[in-house]
């Protein structure tokens, strides 16, 4: 598709096929000549400053959907829309990807999906961070996850990559060992029935067990599947402070043995002694490019980071799941050795009051969310880390936390970056109803709105064009989802109308459940979801997506 507007009237096929919805008032006028005025649409969105999503300068035209597409695009389009969008004074973007994603993680108890929906996002890639919700096995593949999925009736789109940490799970438990011959075959076949079935890449958490247990040569048998699809490969490094460049250097390993493309997943470097290896990890990834690597990474734009509270603790004393992790804490034999490398891992981001916990799974431990954990500790007369390895030990592992730990100057170059896309790492959420629980980050409902308030309009980091193809056609087509990510006719009609001179995010560090402002329509699948920023009532239309074979 080009980057220019397509004819100011749709053609006489387009118009024909839009019309067929209007059957009735069709047959009264059988044969009659064009009449203005008619309604011949699903939705029209008028007037906005629309960006094709390709990067370029917005034109002022109209957006015509129907059945779920977009029919046509141009000026002063003369039949009228069921639904009428004055997007006057307003950008008109394709509806974002948020290409890593945790927001199916509640869509079962809430289909809203308000706090991703809200953002403008229209579909999200889920099963990152070597996690899926589907193995790749008879039973527990891709489409049973599909077909389980599909049946909520989702507020938005959901892609998702198969999980290596997932199949690594099923096949080998939570033992640190390699696989044998026998349980490789059969996870790489497991990986290789996920994409047959439309699983958009595969994902590694290489942080997180069991997936931390993957050696290179395990992680690029299991990656092979990918590269005659041409899916990449999306890893949550091993590392992303003392041993970012290290860390980098397997990612681009596994792409170049796999012969796939590469998306390192959040790229950024924790701990202020690591932010200058901003440069290093950029040139990487460049001259990964210049050797035939696809190489690419996504970004969210916030200086604190989101993951549990024993991530702060050695992968090695994981080894055999938490119970063993539980008995490691306090067995004498490695107690002291955990102590310090988990109190070592603290002070590289700060020390303990830059640890905030945002979840917890037992009710004694409530007061804890939303607190610093080194004045949370000192309120109690506890050392942090005695306070750190209680709330582990009351809550069987199961503590969420936030460490800020990021540069904001280095946020404004990855964001600029040629390589990068916007992803919100999220979760999904509602300042109402179940999923209002805990104090989550932020960027679960802020991200997509605050790198265009904060980072675009305040900041001046890049350019709106520039932002909004780091949202929608970048991610798409990294993920194949090729009718996706850009506003031209054929395309699905997944549209996101804001306004660029006040959309801003609300969502805080403090108080998470607050919406993103200046968001004001957001069209899924050709049915308006959010109109005027009110969240229409009725059946989400969004679907899971196939990646293109
Ligand atoms: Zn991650």
């Amino acid at each position: 598709m080009s980057n220019e507007p397509t004819s100011a009237h749709p053609s006489r096929r387009q118009f024909l096929a839009a019309s067929a919805v209007t059957v009735g008032a069709l047959s009264t006028v059988g044969a009659a000549p064009f009449v203005p005025q008619r309604r011949a649409y699903d939705v029209v969105i008028r007037g906005g400053s629309v960006h094709d999503g390709l990067g370029g300068a917005p034109h002022v035209v109209d957006v015509a959907i129907t059945g779920g597409r977009i029919v046509a695009v141009g000026a002063s389009l003369a039949d009228r829309g069921r639904d009428e969008i004055n997007a006057s004074g307003m950008a008109v973007a394709p509806g974002f990807v948020d290409i890593h994603s945790h927001g199916d993680g509640s869509l079962r108890e809430d289909p809203r999906a308000e706090s991703v929906i809200r953002q403008g996002i229209t579909t999200i890639v889920v099963g990152a961070d070597g996690g899926s919700r589907f193995s790749g096995e008879a039973g527990d593949s891709f489409v049973d996850w599909e077909s389980r999925t599909n049946a909520l009736a989702p507020a938005v789109n959901l892609a998702a990559m198969i999980g290596l940490g997932s199949v690594r799970g099923k096949v080998i438990g939570e033992a640190d060992r390699k696989p044998t011959a026998t349980e490789l075959t059969r996870m790489t076949a497991m990986v290789e029935r996920a994409l047959r079935e439309g699983a958009c890449g595969a994902s590694t958490g290489l942080e997180y067990t069991p997936g931390a247990f993957a050696a290179l040569d395990e992680l690029i048998a299991l990656c092979r599947p990918l590269a005659a699809r041409r899916l990449s490969y999306a890893t949550h490094m091993r590392n992303e402070d003392d041993q970012l460049l290290e860390a980098i250097d397997e990612s681009i390993a596994v792409a170049r043995g796999a012969k796939c493309g590469l998306q390192i997943s959040h790229l950024k470097q924790q701990g202020t002694r690591n932010w200058p290896k901003i440069d290093a990890c950029l040139t990487r990834l460049a001259d990964a490019r210049k050797a035939g690597i696809e190489s690419w990474f996504d970004v969210y734009p916030y200086v604190a980071y989101s993951t549990g509270l024993e991530n702060l603790f050695p992968t090695w004393a994981k080894d055999g799941g938490d119970a063993a992790f539980l008995a490691r804490l306090t067995d004498p034999a490695t107690a002291a050795r955990i102590r310090i490398e988990a109190i070592a891992k603290a002070e590289l981001i700060g020390g303990w009051d830059n640890v905030q916990i945002s979840r917890v799974a037992n009710p004694e431990d409530r007061d804890a969310e939303g607190k610093r954990l080194g004045s949370w500790a000192k309120g109690r007369g506890q050392d942090p880390y005695d306070a750190a390895m209680g709330l582990l030990q009351r809550n069987k592992t199961d503590v969420g936390m936030l460490g800020f730990a990021m540069s904001e100057d280095n946020l404004d170059r990855l964001l600029a970056h040629d390589f990068a896309m916007v992803c919100s790492d999220g979760g999904g959420f509602a300042i109402d109803g179940p999923t209002r629980r805990g104090s989550p980050h932020p960027r679960g409902a802020g991200t997509f709105p605050r790198v265009l308030g904060r980072y675009v309009r305040e900041r001046g980091a890049l350019s709106l064009p520039n932002a909004i193809l780091k949202m929608t056609s970048r991610p798409a087509s990294r993920v194949r989802l090729h009718d996706r990510g850009r506003i031209a006719v054929g395309l699905a009609g997944d549209v996101v109308v804001f306004d660029p001179a006040t959309v801003a995010d609300a969502a805080t560090f403090a108080n998470p459940f607050q919406y993103p402002i200046g968001i004001r329509d957001v069209v899924v699948n050709g049915a308006v979801a959010i109109q005027g920023g009110e969240h229409r009532s009725g059946k989400g239309t969004g679907r899971v997506l196939r990646a293109a074979v």
